[in-house]
């Protein structure tokens, strides 16, 4: 499967912060179960948005990496909001008020057994000092590349291998693979990231799909 690449990643206990530090979360299972780059417009807006409102910068392409959903929230738990692009948005994007980063991400076809990352949005712990996630769990695919547009910059050569590069989600190889990744969690010891989302607030942006968000102008909602 894609995992194989990922055996090396040190599979013990990660921890995940916003930029800021305040808010610090746990993840039970420190070996992604897949990370790929995603071009597409939701991704990309939410992080715009992020941004505008003080987030960090927006990669050019992001990097997502998707993890076993058991989590325990160290510290932080009130400054987390839970983001909706627009009201049928089907993602659900933990978004940090003190500094907007994005931390866990939530998305049905995920069935519960996984959650994502943006790489770039918040600070995940490296499986090994000093060396870049980059190297140690690298991209295994990039996807939605019909929807890149060069006025986001100068798109960056994919590393891995050239035919994992797919205009949109689902190419026959990984077809089904949501649903067929484990669709257990082995021994959890906290907490879904649903539960979670049962008690932080929810705020529904109302983008419109693919608008770019260049300045807070561009966001009908902001934050309270
Ligand atoms: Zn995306
Ligand atoms: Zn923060």
């Amino acid at each position: 499967m894609f995992d194989k690449i990922y055996d090396n990643c040190d599979p013990t206990e990660k921890e995940i912060s916003c930029q800021c530090g305040e808010v610090l979360i746990k993840m039970s299972h420190g070996r992604p179960r897949r990370v790929m780059e995603c071009c597409c417009v939701d991704c990309y807006q939410h992080l715009e948005w992020a941004s505008v409102m003080g987030g960090p910068k927006v990669p050019i392409v992001p990097t997502l990496s998707y993890w076993d959903n058991d989590i325990d929230v160290v510290r932080g738990e009130e400054h987390l909001r839970v983001v909706l692009l627009r009201e049928d948005g089907r993602s659900k994007r933990t978004t940090a008020t003190c500094c907007f980063s994005t931390l866990m991400v939530d998305h049905p076809g995920y069935n519960g057994v996984m959650f994502m990352l943006f790489e770039e949005a918040c600070r995940i712990q490296d499986d090994v000092p000093d060396v870049p996630p980059t190297k140690t769990r690298p991209a295994e695919s990039r996807i939605y590349f019909k929807d890149f547009d060069t006025s986001r910059g100068k798109l960056p050569e994919f590393g891995g291998d050239p035919s994992r590069v797919h205009q949109t989600c689902c190419p026959k190889y990984i077809n089904g693979w949501n649903s067929k990744s484990s669709p257990t969690l082995e021994n959890p010891s906290g907490e879904k990231i649903q539960s979670l989302f049962e008690r932080i607030p929810q705020m529904i942006l109302g983008l419109e799909e693919g608008k770019r968000i260049l300045s807070r102008s561009d966001c009908p909602v902001g934050f309270e």
